[in-house]
């Protein structure tokens, strides 16, 4: 199921920026553990190579973290991957919130999977140009808004699911809040050197059921807006 394929125009591309390199990677995601196809199919078919600057294009496909200004990266497409599977492991969740939006990547991987996505970033910059390339993607089911993601999205939650793509010590109080009583919410949780994904699904009593699914590292989540 891919409820929002990419135009075939999206995926023009040459050498290091091919269709092959993209199936290189789809090939390391399985070697190293992802299991969902789906998320694996819309890996391959993702364009990483638009979300990166130009010098960096050689290296869109590897399975890293890249910079994209302002101190922050791209996530690790593995990383991804994983999150993207652990977010959709128990069914297709609505409506997804994103904190952290970055290079706009990972909220283009779930906008082709889930049918709305709201992401919120601090830093405008980086924002207005994960905007342009929602837009030049064609997908139309993202809405982003330049906030502290501390604070969540107030006025369209519940959240079926909720994703962090920066590290905090704890998960905020206001965005827990926000996720419906049978959502799922993934985040890497911790200092810099010491992060454990977490993933947390709420029983529907109000409780959460808490899992720990391995070492990540992602830069931190900071208060206020840049
Ligand atoms: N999901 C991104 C990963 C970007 S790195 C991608 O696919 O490219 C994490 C991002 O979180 C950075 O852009 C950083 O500015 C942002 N961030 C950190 N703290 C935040 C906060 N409190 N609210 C919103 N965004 C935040």
């Amino acid at each position: 199921m891919n409820v929002h394929p990419l135009p075939p125009s999206a995926l023009k591309g040459e050498g290091m920026t091919s269709q092959r390199a993209r199936d290189r990677l789809a090939t390391k995601l399985k070697e190293e553990g992802i299991r969902d196809q789906r998320v694996i199919d819309v890996l391959r078919n993702t364009p990483r190579h638009h979300f990166i600057d130009q010098a960096l294009h050689s290296r869109a496909y590897e399975n890293t973290a890249l910079p994209i200004g302002h101190g922050q990266t791209i996530s690790q497409p593995w990383v991804v991957a994983r999150m993207t599977e652990a977010l959709l492991e128990y069914g297709v969740p609505q409506k997804v919130l994103e904190i952290g939006t970055g290079s706009g990547y990972q909220a283009v991987v779930l906008a082709q999977l889930v049918p709305q996505v709201f992401t919120v970033e601090r830093i405008e910059e980086l924002l207005r140009q994960a905007r342009r390339r929602f837009r030049q993607l064609g997908l139309s089911n993202i809405r982003s808004r330049h906030d502290d993601g501390k604070l969540g999205w107030p006025d369209e939650a519940p959240f079926d699911a909720i994703i962090l793509t920066a590290a905090g010590d704890a998960i905020p109080h206001a965005v827990l809040d926000q996720l419906s009583p049978t959502g799922v919410l993934v985040a890497p949780v911790g200092s810099p050197s010491n992060q454990m994904l977490i993933r947390m699904r709420g029983d529907g009593q109000g409780d959460f059921i808490q899992e720990e699914l391995g070492a990540v590292s992602f830069v931190p989540l900071l208060g206020g807006i840049g």
